[in-house]
């Protein structure tokens, strides 16, 4: 990447953080700088002759503007040429106010020499579909049990439409994504699912193997691969078998077999919550597995958490699971996570080892 749209990529990002920071980070810090961050409440100050502050105020929003700066920079440093595996789903992907958020956010991250994959869901879509025909759906274990009918469904929707919408959306925004199904160039290989309690699942898919090497390949030339979890059969008996993974299962694994700094959940709640519905901001392993002993962790948490710890087994450095309802999650989750705040204003449960 050369300098100059580096730059101007760090000037966009500055410019989003000193706006969401005004309401985010500031308030604990320098109310004065909120007042400032207005131009309208700046104008009617001077229209009222009250303009005695106004170059202290200059000098604030200056510093406020340099800090940002000089904290994306810090982080793009860190971060440059890193894997950073984000599962996109939940609220985020159905509001389109929040869906053009995350596909900037991806843009900007990418156009800062962050190696981002993007592996996406479509739950809510899928279940919008087979409504549509007249298929019905259940789920177990945070699985949704899928018939060949309903797996036909799930790639129909997975890969023709939602995965198009948000390549599109990444290019759209600054960013240079490509579309691929876990079925293309053997990208997920998998076996059907055995759930623990002998449950059947139909044709869900457990991923064997990852084609690491096309990821590497794309990220290498800076495109941002955009994967719809359905895999692959293995073996010239199955290899035609198409079937659903869980996304969240595929995020993990691909974070997994890339060796990836961070995996990032973003989901429709704000992290991993305690029976009395409070957030968990950290869990190690073990108090994962505690949670998931005891049904604190339920449904659809359950594929999330676990591989998340299966991630952070195979070194991947953090595993965050994080409110995709807030706008602009992961830019904000990046950005706070480098700068080291307090955990209230982060949000989301930050998995690790120990
Ligand atoms: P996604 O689209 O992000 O995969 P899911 O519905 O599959 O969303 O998983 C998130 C859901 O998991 C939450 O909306 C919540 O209903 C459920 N859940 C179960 N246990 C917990 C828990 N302990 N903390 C937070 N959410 C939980
Ligand atoms: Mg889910």
């Amino acid at each position: 990447m050369t300098v100059l749209p580096l730059l101007l990529v760090l000037l966009m990002m500055a410019c989003f953080v000193a706006a969401t920071s005004a309401f985010v980070v500031l308030p604990q810090r320098n109310t004065r700088t909120i007042v400032s961050s207005s131009s309208s409440s700046s104008s009617l100050l001077k229209a009222a002759g009250e303009s005695s502050t106004t170059a202290d105020e200059e000098q604030d929003s200056t510093a406020t503007f340099a800090n940002t700066v000089l904290s994306v920079s810090s982080m793009a440093k860190d971060l440059q040429g890193k894997i950073v595996v984000v599962k996109y789903g939940g609220n985020a992907m159905t509001s389109p106010e929040l869906a053009q958020g995350f596909c900037q956010d991806v843009a900007a991250l990418s156009n800062l020499g962050i190696k981002l994959v993007v592996v996406h869901g479509g739950g809510p879509q899928i279940s919008k579909m087979l409504e549509t025909v007249g298929v019905s759906t259940t789920f177990e274990g945070g699985f949704r049990v899928s018939s060949k009918e309903v797996v036909d469904v799930a790639e129909m929707v997975l890969c023709g439409s939602v995965n198009k919408q948000i390549a599109n959306g990444i290019c759209a925004s600054g960013g240079t994504a490509v579309g691929l199904s876990g079925r293309d160039a053997d990208l997920l290989q998998c076996t059907k699912q055995i759930n623990a309690d002998g449950f059947d699942l139909g044709f869900v898919g457990q991923v064997e193997t990852v084609n690491t090497n096309l990821l590497n390949s794309l990220l290498d030339l800076g495109i941002t691969p955009v994967v719809s979890p359905i895999g692959t059969g293995i073996g010239p008996e199955e290899s035609t078998i198409a079937y659903n993974v869980n996304a969240d299962v595929a995020a993990g694994r691909i974070a997994g077999e890339l060796g990836a700094a961070y995996v990032l959940f973003l989901t429709d709640i704000a992290g991993v919550l305690d029976k009395e519905m409070k957030l968990l901001p950290q869990l190690s392993i073990d108090d994962v597995s505690n949670l998931i002993d005891d049904e604190t962790i339920t449904g659809g948490m359950i594929p999330k958490v676990s591989y998340a710890t299966s991630a952070l087994e195979l070194g991947v450095g953090g595993a965050f699971i994080t409110d995709g309802r807030v706008p602009h999650a992961l830019l904000k989750q990046i950005l706070q996570n480098k700068q080291g705040d307090g955990d209230e204003t982060t949000g989301g449960t930050l998995i690790t080892t120990e």
